[in-house]
């Protein structure tokens, strides 16, 4: 691994938003040889800017003259109302991009051959990415993972010929990729989401299907077929002789890489038992695995390999995390559950549950997880909505409190979940923003309760 040469040298590049891409990739290009408009309509990120070494100037003047404007995949160039400077560099032809594209061209234009993975789908992508990245580094390949997640795109190390880049990709990156080909490329599953930015559906989807796009016949493209959508997309893909080969994953059925009945298995027979996966618990993130499984074949990783990284990944900050262990009561940390569906994942996986829960509640509310509440011994309710969220779980007869707090919520919850062994789980089913800066901000204070609950002091 190594620091990027001045590729970019003679190029101009606009970068709008500062933020946890936009800063990086002002960074990077500039020490790429690149000339750089850096900007954020945000006073606090210009100011952000100018501490961390880089100077914000106004684009505008110079955006015709630009080679790309390099857009933070938060501000839109479309849907819902394109941003001023994305509608002018529009009308000035200048591309929009994102910095996963630049981060290819750096790549291929410093001359390494390095591969590249893109994951992309709506859900689980950031533990697919953490998973396939971790299984390439068991079979010691060199590897930099990141994008929508971790370090951004353009913060990654420059790869030899025999390295990795494993990128996710997000729906709004994927709108904004010229270049990039994937050597595997994986979409995990389509359910809606952001329709606001895509028009439709059907907008989301097309986005979602450009990670395949440039794929040769040597390339392969991974496709859940889970919900109908991703299926129909799997079939087209694999339509054209000249296109991608296509490998079919699933995690409760099967496929031609499968997660079903808890055993990870393609056409040649079983490659794990995924009961010794601890990080990876549920037919959500059976599909997961598989889907990492089937590009780490592709890539040339060995079963073997694939069966140890597989039981010996750690797992990812928030997404289920085991934070403690209390007098044998697990404490599971789910912060990162801001909706109904991706709680009712979690509450799948425990048989009895004291649950922790509330925020900012989405459309629906708490609802749909009817099918569940007979795995709750008692809930424990946080945040604005906790009125609301204590409404539904009155209608079903399910025993709650309104505690208004996760510091009070932790030490109540623990009395109880004693008397009955069930797990602690905090996995909020709401939005954090009216307690916390953001999902991780709640799961580290969760996290710091339960260190604190074991040490017997306050947190
Ligand atoms: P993303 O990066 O796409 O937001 P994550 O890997 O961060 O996904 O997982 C976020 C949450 O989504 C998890 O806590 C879990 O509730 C749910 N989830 C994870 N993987 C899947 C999957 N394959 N299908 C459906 N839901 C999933």
């Amino acid at each position: 691994m190594s620091a990027f040469p001045a590729v970019f040298s003679g190029a101009r590049f606009a970068v709008l938003g500062l933020g946890r891409n936009g800063l990086p990739a002002a960074m990077a290009l500039a020490a790429m040889g690149a000339e750089v408009w850096p900007w954020d309509d945000e006073l606090a990120a210009r100011v952000a800017a100018e501490a961390a070494g880089v100077t914000p100037r106004n684009p505008a003047p110079a955006l015709a003259r630009c080679d790309g404007l390099v857009l933070s995949p938060g501000i839109p160039h479309r849907l819902p109302a394109p941003h001023p400077l994305a509608e002018a560099a529009r009308a000035a032809r200048v591309p929009i991009i994102c910095d996963a594209e630049l981060l290819y061209r750096a790549v291929r234009a410093a001359g390494s051959r390095a591969r590249f993975v893109g994951i992309t789908g709506t859900n689980g992508k950031s533990t697919t990415t953490a998973l396939l990245a971790h299984l390439l580094a068991e079979a010691r390949i060199p590897v930099a993972a990141g994008g929508n997640l971790g370090p951004a795109a353009l913060a990654l190390p420059l790869l030899p010929d025999d390295g990795i880049f494993v990128l996710e990709m997000s729906s709004y990156m994927l709108e904004r990729i010229e270049t990039i080909r994937f050597d595997a490329a994986a979409m995990l599953n389509l359910s809606p989401d952001h329709l606001d930015r895509h028009g439709d559906m059907a907008g989301y989807i097309a986005a979602k299907r450009e990670i395949f796009a440039r794929q040769a016949s040597s390339d392969t493209a991974v496709v859940g077929i889970e919900d109908a959508a991703s299926r129909a997309m799997a079939d087209s893909l694999a339509q054209p002789s000249d296109g991608p080969r296509v490998v079919r994953i699933a995690g409760a059925t099967l496929a031609d890489v499968s997660g079903a009945d808890g055993i990870l298995r393609d056409s040649t027979g079983e490659i794990v038992d995924l009961r010794s996966a601890r990080a990876l618990p549920g037919a959500h993130n059976a599909q997961n695995a598989a889907a990492a499984a089937a590009l780490a074949i592709a890539l040339g990783v060995s079963r073997r390999d694939i069966a140890r990284g597989i039981t010996s990944f750690p797992g990812l900050a928030h997404r289920q995390e085991r934070v403690g262990t209390i007098d044998g009561i697990v404490f599971i940390n789910d912060s990162k559950a801001t909706n109904a569906d991706s709680t009712a994942r979690a509450l799948a996986c425990h048989e009895r549950v004291v649950w922790i829960a509330g925020g900012i509640a989405k459309a629906g509310g708490i609802e749909s997880l009817a099918p569940f509440f007979s795995r709750i011994d008692e809930a424990f309710l946080i945040g604005r909505d906790a009125g609301m969220l204590a409404a539904t779980l009155a209608q079903h007869r399910v025993p709650h409190r309104i505690v208004g707090s996760l510091d009070r919520a932790v030490p109540e919850a623990f009395a109880v979940a004693r008397k009955s062994a069930a797990v602690v789980l905090l996995s909020p089913a709401c939005a954090s923003f009216d307690q916390f800066s953001g999902f991780e901000a709640r799961g580290d204070r969760f996290r710091a309760l339960v260190a604190a609950l074991a040490e017997g002091r306050a947190a």
